[in-house]
């Protein structure tokens, strides 16, 4: 494309809160046929919120949530902050925690009130070799109607399960449209389960999803994909993120995430919404069209 072109197209980009970081990155969106999007804080709202408690034979819901949110107090996950602020909207008293461990991907770990509890997802839950079993029926609807459900084991006896749901930006479903029509595949990848993934992907019409990533499988993904001959972009907004967007053909950060996540990116969405994608796809194609 000539100079001229790109200023005109990274300037509108700008005023749109598009920031594009030079010609490369703009030529190159403009062919990739994939783009991956990361769930939680990309398709979603990114603000989980306490929706059930189901609490295991012999513990009241109260006592669970207790746990629960004593164990979340010491992370920064979304998770946490969701339980920790439903504990308090329901009048839970919050306990303080001793040997508080995180474990990337799966969960976290401690002391509460004198019990060893463990607080994550199922892979957390099968290392501690804790069977999930008795909460299986209800942990599945949960994740049908898209909600994350993490489990909690006191000692080696899971306690219960409390569910989160992360609402679907209103933006989302119309972009996804757009970005079809211009030509991108596009893939789900997250942290989260299968079931709950395919729930809110079904919803938006995702062509495929890749649940139960973990950071760095994420960035093996968008490899793997590139190495079939893809043209791969990445979006997403997380810490996690960041390698997966280095390793894309180009990497696009949600302005509103971690600032690891915008040093890799060649796109930089200052508006946290999908919308942002579709008109930088718009620009380049445009851009590129111009010169041939
Ligand atoms: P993502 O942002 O894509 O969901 P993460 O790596 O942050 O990926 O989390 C993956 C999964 O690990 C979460 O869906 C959750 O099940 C579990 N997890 C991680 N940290 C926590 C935490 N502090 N509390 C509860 N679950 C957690
Ligand atoms: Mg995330």
């Amino acid at each position: 494309a000539t100079p001229m072109s790109i200023m005109t197209a990274t300037g509108r980009g700008a005023h749109a809160g598009v920031l594009i970081k030079d010609a490369e990155a703009l030529e190159r969106f403009a062919s990739v046929d994939t783009l991956i999007v990361d769930k939680t804080g990309t398709l979603t709202e990114g603000r989980p919120r306490l929706t059930d408690v189901v609490a295991a034979e012999g513990m009241t819901e109260d006592d669970l949530l207790a746990l629960a949110a004593g164990l979340e107090k010491g992370s920064e996950h979304p998770l946490a902050e969701a339980i920790v602020e439903g504990a308090r909207e329901r009048g839970v008293r919050i306990p303080d925690a001793g040997d508080f461990e995180a474990v990337t991907g799966k969960g976290v770990s401690g002391t509460v009130s004198g019990k060893k509890v463990a607080l994550g997802n199922a892979a957390m839950m099968a290392d501690l070799g804790i069977d999930t079993g008795s909460i299986s029926t209800r942990t599945e609807t949960l994740q049908a109607e898209g909600k994350t459900v993490m489990f909690v084991a006191v000692g080696k006896k899971l306690a219960g399960i409390v569910a989160v749901a992360d609402p679907i930006k209103a933006t989302t479903a119309e972009a996804i449209k757009a970005l079809h029509d211009r030509g991108l595949r596009i893939i789900m990848a997250t942290g989260d389960n299968e079931r709950t993934a395919k729930a809110i992907a079904s919803k938006l019409g995702i062509d495929e999803v890749r649940a139960g990533m973990l950071p760095e499988q994420k960035s093996t993904l968008v490899e793997a994909l590139r190495a079939k001959g893809a043209g791969v972009a990445m979006a997403g907004d997380g810490v996690n993120d960041a390698p997966a967007l280095a390793a894309a053909d180009v990497g696009i950060a949600m302005g509103t995430g971690a600032d690891v996540a915008v040093e890799s990116a060649g796109i930089t969405l200052l508006k946290g919404d999908l919308n942002g994608i579709v008109r930088a796809r718009t620009l380049a194609q445009a851009t590129i069209r111009n010169i041939r």
